[in-house]
């Protein structure tokens, strides 16, 4: 381990924190309702375990392949990984051998899949369904048109169980423009525990990430997913990242 990421990554991860800690104490929340989750693609498995060594559990991993590469090499029993990249269906054995949860549930053919695997193992797991709020055609998720049919179908699947919504918000600087996308998932997951739809304690929604969070906090985020403000700046653009049929 280098002695300057251990201090880059820890002053980072204290400045994110401040970051949401202001953020809630703005929209008169309590920390504790936001959780911090690492996104951690491309970043090497010694550099997620500085992050992991000063307290931090929950991981996010977008492609497969890197998480079934990284997770193992981890150590701390008590880290929880979620899989936040687009999942192609054939990937599924795969996914399951690490992720105790998949945010990016976006389509019934990938639930029905998923739940047909977990029956053979005789295991359930945690999911989120993710909309596509930006209405952007480069970024995966469902149409909010759709969201509420697709939970619906999804809770017919027993070995799925949806703890919430995730969004990835419109890229633009103005924070004004990308805020409706976190609103809009807002709105989607209380009109589906309205209709019963969604469990009343079925409330996570995972947005904001480093140049959002505060947005999405104001807007209800449960989960920030941060990468770059703690790991510093990456390679490629995010579009390549989340394309999984690129790696
Ligand atoms: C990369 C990524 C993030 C984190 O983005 P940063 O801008 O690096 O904080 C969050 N969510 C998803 C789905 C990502 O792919």
């Amino acid at each position: 381990m280098n002695n300057t990421d251990e201090a880059v990554i820890k002053s980072n991860l204290a400045f994110v924190k401040q970051r949401i800690y202001t953020a809630c104490a703005k929209a008169g929340r309590p920390p504790e309702d936001v959780r911090l989750l690492l996104a951690t693609k491309t970043v090497p498995a010694e550099k997620i375990q500085i992050a992991i060594d000063a307290g931090e559990t929950l991981i996010g991993e977008n492609k497969v392949q890197e998480l079934n590469k990284k997770i193992p090499l981890l150590t701390d029993s008590h880290k929880n990984i979620h899989f936040i990249g687009h999942l192609q269906s054939n990937k599924i054995k795969d996914v399951l051998k690490y992720a105790d949860c998949i945010e990016s549930v976006d389509r019934l053919s990938l639930a029905e899949a998923l739940n047909k695997k977990l029956a053979t193992d005789n295991r359930t797991i945690d999911i989120f369904i993710q909309v596509n709020t930006s209405f952007e055609e480069s970024k995966f998720g469902v149409h909010p048109d759709e969201a509420l049919s697709l939970i619906k179908a999804v809770n017919a699947f027993p070995h799925l169980r949806i703890k919430g919504l995730m969004t990835i918000g419109l890229f633009d600087a103005d924070h004004e423009k990308v805020r409706p996308s976190f609103s809009l998932l807002r709105q989607i997951r209380d009109a589906s525990i309205a209709q019963s739809l969604l469990a009343a304690d079925a409330k996570e929604l995972s947005m904001g990430m480093s140049g959002d969070m505060e947005t999405a906090i104001a807007e209800g985020a449960t989960i920030v997913r941060v990468g770059t403000a703690i790991f510093g700046k990456r390679m490629y653009p995010d579009s390549y990242y989340w394309n999984e049929q690129r790696g």
